[in-house]
Protein backbone atom coordinates (compact mmCIF):
# COMPACT_ATOMS: atom_id res chain seq x y z
CA UNK A 1 0.00 0.00 0.00
CA UNK A 2 1.44 3.46 -1.28
CA UNK A 3 0.57 5.87 1.70
CA UNK A 4 1.30 8.83 -0.11
CA UNK A 5 -1.12 11.60 -2.42
CA UNK A 6 -0.23 11.67 -6.06
CA UNK A 7 0.30 15.22 -7.86
CA UNK A 8 -2.74 15.37 -8.87
CA UNK A 9 -4.41 14.91 -5.48
CA UNK A 10 -1.28 17.50 -4.16
CA UNK A 11 -2.84 20.38 -7.05
CA UNK A 12 -6.28 19.82 -5.84
CA UNK A 13 -5.42 20.37 -2.23
CA UNK A 14 -3.56 23.57 -3.45
CA UNK A 15 -6.53 24.80 -5.48
CA UNK A 16 -9.09 23.99 -2.75
CA UNK A 17 -6.62 25.88 -0.07
CA UNK A 18 -5.93 28.62 -1.95
CA UNK A 19 -9.44 28.65 -2.94
CA UNK A 20 -10.65 28.77 0.86
CA UNK A 21 -8.11 30.96 1.91
CA UNK A 22 -9.76 33.94 -0.82
CA UNK A 23 -13.29 33.54 0.33
CA UNK A 24 -14.24 31.45 4.13
CA UNK A 25 -15.77 35.04 5.69
CA UNK A 26 -13.45 36.55 8.39
CA UNK A 27 -16.04 36.78 10.91
CA UNK A 28 -17.93 33.13 11.75
CA UNK A 29 -21.85 33.36 10.19
CA UNK A 30 -24.92 33.52 12.59
CA UNK A 31 -25.77 30.11 13.52
CA UNK A 32 -28.21 28.10 10.56
CA UNK A 33 -30.85 27.62 13.39
CA UNK A 34 -32.05 30.95 13.34
CA UNK A 35 -33.50 32.95 9.82
CA UNK A 36 -30.79 35.14 9.65
CA UNK A 37 -28.21 32.71 9.89
CA UNK A 38 -29.72 30.25 7.65
CA UNK A 39 -29.98 33.11 4.66
CA UNK A 40 -26.15 34.18 5.32
CA UNK A 41 -25.57 30.15 4.90
CA UNK A 42 -27.40 29.80 1.88
CA UNK A 43 -25.60 32.31 0.34
CA UNK A 44 -21.97 30.91 1.39
CA UNK A 45 -23.42 27.55 -0.36
CA UNK A 46 -24.22 29.88 -3.50
CA UNK A 47 -20.45 30.79 -3.65
CA UNK A 48 -19.43 27.48 -3.35
CA UNK A 49 -22.04 26.33 -5.91
CA UNK A 50 -20.02 29.47 -8.23
CA UNK A 51 -16.55 28.67 -7.56
CA UNK A 52 -17.87 24.85 -8.40
CA UNK A 53 -16.80 23.73 -4.96
CA UNK A 54 -20.55 22.99 -3.27
CA UNK A 55 -20.84 19.30 -4.42
CA UNK A 56 -17.38 17.96 -5.54
CA UNK A 57 -18.25 14.49 -6.03
CA UNK A 58 -21.53 15.27 -8.41
CA UNK A 59 -20.59 14.55 -12.76
CA UNK A 60 -19.70 17.98 -14.04
CA UNK A 61 -22.87 18.26 -15.85
CA UNK A 62 -24.43 18.73 -12.45
CA UNK A 63 -22.50 21.59 -11.34
CA UNK A 64 -19.71 19.00 -9.71
CA UNK A 65 -16.12 18.43 -10.28
CA UNK A 66 -16.64 14.70 -10.94
CA UNK A 67 -14.17 13.92 -7.80
CA UNK A 68 -13.40 10.31 -6.52
CA UNK A 69 -13.49 9.48 -2.69
CA UNK A 70 -10.12 10.20 -2.40
CA UNK A 71 -10.02 13.73 -3.45
CA UNK A 72 -13.54 14.23 -1.43
CA UNK A 73 -11.88 13.19 1.63
CA UNK A 74 -8.81 16.24 0.55
CA UNK A 75 -11.56 19.01 0.16
CA UNK A 76 -13.22 17.90 3.30
CA UNK A 77 -9.65 17.70 5.48
CA UNK A 78 -9.59 21.50 3.81
CA UNK A 79 -12.53 22.70 4.62
CA UNK A 80 -12.50 21.78 8.03
CA UNK A 81 -8.93 22.73 8.48
CA UNK A 82 -9.74 26.20 7.02
CA UNK A 83 -12.48 26.76 9.46
CA UNK A 84 -15.29 27.21 6.43
CA UNK A 85 -19.09 27.07 7.44
CA UNK A 86 -20.79 24.04 8.18
CA UNK A 87 -22.99 23.24 5.18
CA UNK A 88 -27.19 23.81 5.78
CA UNK A 89 -27.97 21.99 2.74
CA UNK A 90 -25.96 18.53 3.65
CA UNK A 91 -29.01 16.44 3.97
CA UNK A 92 -29.78 17.40 -0.13
CA UNK A 93 -26.10 17.84 -1.06
CA UNK A 94 -24.85 14.47 0.50
CA UNK A 95 -27.87 12.34 1.56
CA UNK A 96 -30.56 13.35 -0.82
CA UNK A 97 -28.05 13.79 -3.96
CA UNK A 98 -26.58 10.16 -3.88
CA UNK A 99 -29.72 8.78 -3.86
CA UNK A 100 -31.27 10.67 -6.67
CA UNK A 101 -28.48 10.04 -9.01
CA UNK A 102 -29.19 5.91 -8.17
CA UNK A 103 -33.43 6.17 -7.87
CA UNK A 104 -33.83 9.24 -9.83
CA UNK A 105 -35.33 10.05 -12.98
CA UNK A 106 -33.48 12.05 -15.56
CA UNK A 107 -36.34 14.73 -15.33
CA UNK A 108 -35.73 14.43 -11.14
CA UNK A 109 -32.31 15.27 -11.84
CA UNK A 110 -32.86 18.21 -13.96
CA UNK A 111 -34.89 19.21 -12.02
CA UNK A 112 -33.60 19.18 -8.44
CA UNK A 113 -30.17 18.88 -8.55
CA UNK A 114 -29.03 22.24 -9.85
CA UNK A 115 -31.02 24.24 -7.48
CA UNK A 116 -29.77 22.00 -4.58
CA UNK A 117 -26.04 22.45 -5.40
CA UNK A 118 -27.10 26.26 -5.21
CA UNK A 119 -28.24 26.64 -2.33
CA UNK A 120 -31.31 27.76 -3.99
CA UNK A 121 -33.67 24.63 -2.62
CA UNK A 122 -32.67 23.65 0.93
CA UNK A 123 -33.63 20.19 2.22
CA UNK A 124 -34.81 18.60 5.78
CA UNK A 125 -35.13 15.16 6.39
CA UNK A 126 -38.96 13.44 7.31
CA UNK A 127 -37.98 9.73 8.60
CA UNK A 128 -39.07 10.06 12.43
CA UNK A 129 -42.71 10.06 13.63
CA UNK A 130 -43.80 10.33 17.41
CA UNK A 131 -44.24 6.57 17.15
CA UNK A 132 -41.60 5.97 14.58
CA UNK A 133 -38.18 6.12 15.55
CA UNK A 134 -35.67 3.45 15.69
CA UNK A 135 -38.33 1.64 15.13
CA UNK A 136 -38.38 3.63 11.37
CA UNK A 137 -40.84 0.50 9.67
CA UNK A 138 -43.89 1.76 12.55
CA UNK A 139 -44.31 4.73 10.23
CA UNK A 140 -47.90 6.01 10.22
CA UNK A 141 -47.92 9.11 8.09
CA UNK A 142 -50.02 8.04 5.10
CA UNK A 143 -50.12 8.92 1.51
CA UNK A 144 -52.77 8.15 -0.34
CA UNK A 145 -52.93 8.43 -4.06
CA UNK A 146 -55.87 10.56 -5.52
CA UNK A 147 -55.40 10.62 -9.28
CA UNK A 148 -52.34 12.07 -10.10
CA UNK A 149 -51.32 13.31 -6.93
CA UNK A 150 -50.74 11.85 -3.42
CA UNK A 151 -53.03 13.28 -0.29
CA UNK A 152 -50.81 13.09 3.03
CA UNK A 153 -52.19 12.82 6.54
CA UNK A 154 -49.86 12.37 9.39
CA UNK A 155 -46.77 13.99 11.66
CA UNK A 156 -43.17 13.86 10.92
CA UNK A 157 -41.08 15.49 14.07
CA UNK A 158 -37.19 15.75 14.90
CA UNK A 159 -36.82 17.07 11.42
CA UNK A 160 -33.40 19.60 11.32
CA UNK A 161 -33.45 22.76 9.75
CA UNK A 162 -37.38 21.98 8.44
CA UNK A 163 -38.00 25.27 10.32
CA UNK A 164 -36.44 26.80 7.23
CA UNK A 165 -35.74 24.20 4.85
CA UNK A 166 -37.46 24.76 1.32
CA UNK A 167 -38.57 20.93 0.81
CA UNK A 168 -38.49 17.80 2.88
CA UNK A 169 -37.82 14.27 1.36
CA UNK A 170 -39.10 11.39 3.58
CA UNK A 171 -41.15 8.17 4.00
CA UNK A 172 -44.66 7.82 3.97
CA UNK A 173 -47.47 4.74 3.95
CA UNK A 174 -48.96 4.34 0.73
CA UNK A 175 -50.75 1.08 1.20
CA UNK A 176 -52.94 1.96 4.31
CA UNK A 177 -52.93 -1.83 4.46
CA UNK A 178 -49.62 -2.76 4.89
CA UNK A 179 -47.61 -3.08 8.07
CA UNK A 180 -43.98 -2.82 8.53
CA UNK A 181 -41.56 -2.04 5.73
CA UNK A 182 -43.74 -3.07 3.09
CA UNK A 183 -45.85 -0.51 1.68
CA UNK A 184 -43.87 2.38 1.80
CA UNK A 185 -43.15 5.26 -0.69
CA UNK A 186 -40.29 7.94 -0.61
CA UNK A 187 -41.62 10.98 -1.16
CA UNK A 188 -40.18 14.70 -2.34
CA UNK A 189 -42.25 17.74 -1.20
CA UNK A 190 -41.99 21.05 -1.00
CA UNK A 191 -42.38 22.44 3.05
CA UNK A 192 -45.13 25.56 1.65
CA UNK A 193 -47.71 23.37 0.26
CA UNK A 194 -51.31 23.87 1.83
CA UNK A 195 -51.86 21.77 4.70
CA UNK A 196 -48.33 21.91 6.03
CA UNK A 197 -48.04 23.22 9.52
CA UNK A 198 -44.33 23.88 11.09
CA UNK A 199 -43.73 23.51 14.43
CA UNK A 200 -40.16 24.75 15.28
CA UNK A 201 -38.37 22.53 18.37
CA UNK A 202 -35.79 24.09 20.34
CA UNK A 203 -32.85 22.10 20.83
CA UNK A 204 -30.57 21.82 24.26
CA UNK A 205 -29.01 25.65 23.30
CA UNK A 206 -32.53 26.84 22.99
CA UNK A 207 -31.91 27.65 18.94
CA UNK A 208 -35.26 25.88 17.07
CA UNK A 209 -33.17 23.74 15.15
CA UNK A 210 -35.83 21.08 14.17
CA UNK A 211 -39.10 21.22 13.80
CA UNK A 212 -42.32 18.91 13.87
CA UNK A 213 -44.26 18.62 10.05
CA UNK A 214 -47.19 18.28 10.06
CA UNK A 215 -50.06 17.02 7.04
CA UNK A 216 -53.51 18.00 6.51
CA UNK A 217 -55.02 16.66 3.24
CA UNK A 218 -51.53 17.76 1.59
CA UNK A 219 -51.69 17.00 -2.47
CA UNK A 220 -48.31 15.72 -3.76
CA UNK A 221 -48.19 15.36 -7.37
CA UNK A 222 -47.19 11.64 -7.94
CA UNK A 223 -44.10 12.98 -9.98
CA UNK A 224 -42.46 13.23 -6.69
CA UNK A 225 -42.09 10.10 -6.27
CA UNK A 226 -38.82 8.82 -5.85
CA UNK A 227 -38.43 5.19 -7.43
CA UNK A 228 -41.53 2.64 -7.48
CA UNK A 229 -44.40 2.72 -5.31
CA UNK A 230 -43.90 0.15 -2.38
CA UNK A 231 -40.56 0.26 -2.38
CA UNK A 232 -39.55 3.07 -0.51
CA UNK A 233 -37.67 1.11 2.25
CA UNK A 234 -34.70 0.21 -0.06
CA UNK A 235 -34.45 3.93 -1.48
CA UNK A 236 -34.33 5.06 2.06
CA UNK A 237 -31.88 2.67 3.54
CA UNK A 238 -29.26 3.35 0.62
CA UNK A 239 -29.90 7.27 2.21
CA UNK A 240 -29.23 6.09 5.38
CA UNK A 241 -26.24 4.23 4.11
CA UNK A 242 -24.73 7.34 2.89
CA UNK A 243 -25.74 8.97 5.95
CA UNK A 244 -24.30 6.70 8.61
CA UNK A 245 -21.10 5.34 6.10
CA UNK A 246 -19.07 7.94 4.52
CA UNK A 247 -20.64 11.69 3.62
CA UNK A 248 -22.39 12.23 6.56
CA UNK A 249 -19.04 12.98 9.07
CA UNK A 250 -15.92 12.84 7.31
CA UNK A 251 -12.19 12.50 9.10
CA UNK A 252 -11.62 16.24 8.53
CA UNK A 253 -14.28 17.63 10.82
CA UNK A 254 -12.31 15.24 14.11
CA UNK A 255 -9.12 16.33 12.98
CA UNK A 256 -9.72 19.70 13.01
CA UNK A 257 -11.10 19.05 16.40
CA UNK A 258 -8.30 17.18 17.74
CA UNK A 259 -5.94 20.04 16.86
CA UNK A 260 -8.02 22.74 18.58
CA UNK A 261 -8.23 20.14 21.38
CA UNK A 262 -4.06 20.06 21.45
CA UNK A 263 -3.36 23.85 21.36
CA UNK A 264 -6.41 24.10 23.84
CA UNK A 265 -4.28 21.63 26.10
CA UNK A 266 -0.70 23.44 25.51
CA UNK A 267 -2.55 27.07 26.02
CA UNK A 268 -3.45 25.89 29.78
CA UNK A 269 -0.88 22.66 30.15
CA UNK A 270 -0.28 23.80 33.96
CA UNK A 271 -3.57 23.38 34.96
CA UNK A 272 -4.26 20.27 32.41
CA UNK A 273 -1.41 18.64 33.55
CA UNK A 274 -2.96 18.27 37.45
CA UNK A 275 -5.01 15.55 35.97
CA UNK A 276 -3.07 12.72 34.00
CA UNK A 277 -6.62 11.80 32.96
CA UNK A 278 -6.99 14.56 30.85
CA UNK A 279 -3.08 14.38 29.18
CA UNK A 280 -4.05 10.73 28.32
CA UNK A 281 -7.72 11.84 26.65
CA UNK A 282 -6.22 14.52 24.54
CA UNK A 283 -3.23 11.84 23.36
CA UNK A 284 -6.28 9.15 22.76
CA UNK A 285 -8.57 11.94 20.60
CA UNK A 286 -5.71 12.98 18.55
CA UNK A 287 -4.86 9.08 18.16
CA UNK A 288 -8.44 8.39 17.21
CA UNK A 289 -9.48 11.12 14.88
CA UNK A 290 -6.32 9.84 12.82
CA UNK A 291 -7.18 6.24 12.97
CA UNK A 292 -10.59 6.93 12.07
CA UNK A 293 -8.85 9.33 8.88
CA UNK A 294 -7.10 6.35 8.09
CA UNK A 295 -10.26 3.70 8.54
CA UNK A 296 -12.12 6.11 5.94
CA UNK A 297 -9.41 6.26 3.38
CA UNK A 298 -9.16 2.66 3.23
CA UNK A 299 -12.80 2.37 2.66
CA UNK A 300 -12.72 4.84 0.08
CA UNK A 301 -10.16 2.70 -1.76
CA UNK A 302 -12.05 -0.41 -1.38
CA UNK A 303 -15.44 1.60 -2.51
CA UNK A 304 -13.16 3.01 -5.95
CA UNK A 305 -12.67 -1.18 -6.71
CA UNK A 306 -16.43 -1.63 -6.91
CA UNK A 307 -16.54 -2.89 -2.93
CA UNK A 308 -19.75 -1.93 -0.97
CA UNK A 309 -20.29 0.09 2.18
CA UNK A 310 -22.32 -2.55 4.23
CA UNK A 311 -22.80 -3.15 8.22
CA UNK A 312 -19.42 -1.47 8.92
CA UNK A 313 -21.24 2.07 8.47
CA UNK A 314 -22.88 1.22 12.06
CA UNK A 315 -19.10 0.65 13.73
CA UNK A 316 -17.99 4.34 11.76
CA UNK A 317 -21.00 5.76 13.38
CA UNK A 318 -20.37 4.83 16.93
CA UNK A 319 -16.69 5.53 16.49
CA UNK A 320 -16.78 8.88 15.56
CA UNK A 321 -20.12 9.89 18.15
CA UNK A 322 -18.29 8.87 20.63
CA UNK A 323 -14.84 10.34 19.67
CA UNK A 324 -16.30 13.65 19.56
CA UNK A 325 -17.83 13.48 22.91
CA UNK A 326 -14.42 12.69 23.98
CA UNK A 327 -13.13 15.35 22.73
CA UNK A 328 -15.64 17.81 23.70
CA UNK A 329 -16.11 16.77 27.31
CA UNK A 330 -12.03 16.98 27.66
CA UNK A 331 -11.95 20.76 26.43
CA UNK A 332 -14.61 21.07 29.15
CA UNK A 333 -12.51 19.68 31.70
CA UNK A 334 -9.51 21.87 30.54
CA UNK A 335 -11.90 24.92 30.42
CA UNK A 336 -13.10 24.11 34.01
CA UNK A 337 -15.40 26.14 35.49
CA UNK A 338 -14.89 28.87 32.31
CA UNK A 339 -16.18 25.82 29.94
CA UNK A 340 -19.81 26.94 30.30
CA UNK A 341 -19.78 30.40 29.17
CA UNK A 342 -20.46 31.67 25.42
CA UNK A 343 -17.61 32.68 23.29
CA UNK A 344 -19.32 36.49 23.96
CA UNK A 345 -19.37 36.76 27.82
CA UNK A 346 -17.29 39.00 29.75
CA UNK A 347 -15.18 36.43 31.19
CA UNK A 348 -14.98 34.24 28.36
CA UNK A 349 -11.61 34.47 27.29
CA UNK A 350 -10.69 31.51 24.94
CA UNK A 351 -13.63 29.57 25.50
CA UNK A 352 -14.71 29.90 21.86
CA UNK A 353 -17.04 27.79 20.34
CA UNK A 354 -16.71 24.53 22.78
CA UNK A 355 -19.97 24.85 24.62
CA UNK A 356 -22.07 24.91 21.78
CA UNK A 357 -19.38 21.41 20.33
CA UNK A 358 -19.92 20.56 23.78
CA UNK A 359 -23.76 20.18 23.93
CA UNK A 360 -24.38 19.05 19.96
CA UNK A 361 -21.84 16.13 20.21
CA UNK A 362 -24.65 14.83 22.90
CA UNK A 363 -27.24 14.15 19.98
CA UNK A 364 -24.13 12.24 17.53
CA UNK A 365 -25.27 8.75 19.84
CA UNK A 366 -29.05 9.76 18.82
CA UNK A 367 -29.53 11.15 14.90
CA UNK A 368 -29.07 9.09 12.45
CA UNK A 369 -29.43 6.16 13.99
CA UNK A 370 -29.01 5.67 17.66
CA UNK A 371 -25.55 3.83 18.58
CA UNK A 372 -27.58 0.86 20.40
CA UNK A 373 -29.21 0.30 17.29
CA UNK A 374 -26.09 0.37 15.70
CA UNK A 375 -24.71 -2.01 17.87
CA UNK A 376 -27.64 -4.42 17.33
CA UNK A 377 -26.51 -4.59 13.66
CA UNK A 378 -23.23 -5.04 14.27
CA UNK A 379 -24.24 -7.83 16.34
CA UNK A 380 -26.76 -9.90 13.95
CA UNK A 381 -25.23 -9.08 10.91
CA UNK A 382 -21.87 -8.78 11.55
CA UNK A 383 -20.85 -10.93 14.69
CA UNK A 384 -24.07 -13.47 12.92
CA UNK A 385 -25.14 -13.03 17.03
CA UNK A 386 -28.84 -14.42 17.54
CA UNK A 387 -31.80 -11.43 17.31
CA UNK A 388 -32.03 -8.97 20.48
C1 LIG B 1 -29.76 16.32 16.46
C2 LIG B 1 -30.80 15.41 15.88
C3 LIG B 1 -31.19 15.59 14.57
C4 LIG B 1 -32.18 14.76 14.02
N1 LIG B 1 -32.60 15.01 12.74
C5 LIG B 1 -33.59 14.25 12.21
C6 LIG B 1 -34.09 14.55 10.90
O1 LIG B 1 -33.62 15.47 10.22
N2 LIG B 1 -35.11 13.81 10.43
C7 LIG B 1 -35.65 12.79 11.13
O2 LIG B 1 -36.56 12.13 10.62
N3 LIG B 1 -35.22 12.49 12.39
C8 LIG B 1 -34.20 13.21 12.94
N4 LIG B 1 -33.76 12.93 14.22
C9 LIG B 1 -34.45 11.91 15.01
C10 LIG B 1 -33.63 10.65 15.20
O3 LIG B 1 -33.53 9.93 13.99
C11 LIG B 1 -34.30 9.84 16.30
O4 LIG B 1 -34.22 10.60 17.50
C12 LIG B 1 -33.66 8.50 16.51
O5 LIG B 1 -33.89 7.67 15.40
C13 LIG B 1 -34.21 7.79 17.78
O6 LIG B 1 -35.59 7.75 17.75
P1 LIG B 1 -36.45 8.26 18.99
O7 LIG B 1 -35.97 9.63 19.35
O8 LIG B 1 -37.88 8.08 18.65
O9 LIG B 1 -36.03 7.32 20.20
P2 LIG B 1 -36.56 5.85 20.50
O10 LIG B 1 -36.56 5.06 19.22
O11 LIG B 1 -37.84 5.95 21.24
O12 LIG B 1 -35.43 5.28 21.43
C14 LIG B 1 -35.33 5.62 22.81
C15 LIG B 1 -34.14 4.85 23.39
O13 LIG B 1 -34.37 3.42 23.29
C16 LIG B 1 -33.31 2.78 22.60
N5 LIG B 1 -33.83 1.72 21.75
C17 LIG B 1 -34.92 1.77 20.96
N6 LIG B 1 -35.09 0.59 20.32
C18 LIG B 1 -34.07 -0.23 20.72
C19 LIG B 1 -33.68 -1.57 20.41
N7 LIG B 1 -34.39 -2.30 19.54
N8 LIG B 1 -32.57 -2.07 21.00
C20 LIG B 1 -31.84 -1.32 21.89
N9 LIG B 1 -32.17 -0.05 22.22
C21 LIG B 1 -33.26 0.50 21.65
C22 LIG B 1 -32.70 3.90 21.72
O14 LIG B 1 -31.36 3.60 21.38
C23 LIG B 1 -32.83 5.12 22.63
O15 LIG B 1 -31.77 5.14 23.54
C24 LIG B 1 -32.77 13.73 14.79
C25 LIG B 1 -32.35 13.54 16.12
C26 LIG B 1 -31.39 14.36 16.67
C27 LIG B 1 -30.97 14.15 18.09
Amino acid sequence: MKLEYTERQQAFRKEIRDWLAANVPQKPLESFDIKEGFEQHRAWEKKLFDGRWSAVTWPTDKGGRGCDLIEWLIFEEEYWRAGAPLRVNQNGIFLLAPTLMEYGSEAQKARFLPKMASGDETWAQGWSEPGAGSDMAAIKTKAIKDGDHYVINGQKTWSTRAVYADWCFGLFRTDPESTRHHGLTFILLPLDLKGITIWPIRQLNGLPGFAEIFFDNVRVPVDNRLGEEGAGWSVAMATAGFERGLMLRSPGRFQQTAKLLVDLYQRHRARADADPAVRDAVLKSWMDAEAYTLATYATACRLAKGGHIGAEASTNKIFWSELDLLMHETAMSILGARAELLPHAPAAGDVGHWLDGFLFAQAGPIYAGTNEIQRNIIAERMLGLPRA
